[in-house]
């Protein structure tokens, strides 16, 4: 339940979803117009599509239309650029498992992929990540350290959860960046680093350990 196809013609959002997916243990594939879209789509090779609605050669409607009248259930999340309600309504209504609207974090598309990947769908998603002595409950949206509540901004909870999901791997600026603040942001921003601080300072300092040159991590705990 891994292999993902990711129909998408805007190279920079392509890179951004595939690096992210592939770091999440998917194993993605990129194409870049309508009808290589439905062509991959139809090979019964892929667990879900990620696809864009404007797309060269065929659009994404188009494409989910035709998905459909061949009686593929493959779940499908469309990344839509249109603001617009009846667009994303025509797009649900087409057979469309989910949407998002660009811009968007790659967080927020991973856990909607999770979900319609998920096995059996009465099995609740753990809603606490803990790590040692640290705890992200992801519904209330707060932290506890020790037990202890701890009021996070959204930004810092979205960071905070992101080292949780990775412990002691080593995130560099540009993936915490692109997990955390999305592919629209300035790669030579500093916002990383000052969140981090944020991190440290509500969190405890021993939690995340600069790795020089490289990036941040979350220490493992014994
Ligand atoms: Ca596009």
């Amino acid at each position: 339940m891994n292999r993902i196809l990711v129909a998408e013609d805007e190279d920079r959002i392509a890179s951004f979803v595939s690096k992210g997916l592939r770091a999440a243990g998917f194993t993605p594939t990129v194409v870049g117009d309508g009808v290589s879209a439905l062509d991959y789509a139809t090979t019964g090779e892929f667990d879900l599509l990620v696809l864009d609605i404007g797309l060269p050669g065929m659009d994404g409607f188009e494409v989910l239309k035709r998905l459909r009248s061949g009686r593929s259930s493959l779940p499908v999340i469309i990344l839509t650029a249109r603001q617009s309600i009846t667009d994303t309504v025509a797009g649900l209504e087409g057979g469309a498992d989910d949407y998002m609207s660009k811009p968007f974090r790659f967080e927020e598309l991973l856990a909607r992929i999770r979900l319609r990947l998920r096995e059996d769908p009465r099995e609740p998603e753990a809603t606490v990540l803990t790590h040692g002595a640290l705890a992200l409950d992801l519904r209330s949206r707060r932290a506890a350290v020790e037990g202890r509540t701890v009021e996070l901004s959204a930004r810092e909870f979205a960071l905070a959860e992101t080292f949780i999901r990775h412990p002691g791997q080593v995130l560099s600026r540009e993936q915490l960046l692109s997990h955390v603040w999305g592919y629209d942001f300035d790669p030579g921003s500093n916002v990383v680093d000052v969140y981090v601080r944020y991190l440290r300072k509500k969190l405890g300092v021993q939690w995340f350990e600069t790795v020089r040159g490289m990036g941040y991590r979350l220490v493992e705990v014994a």
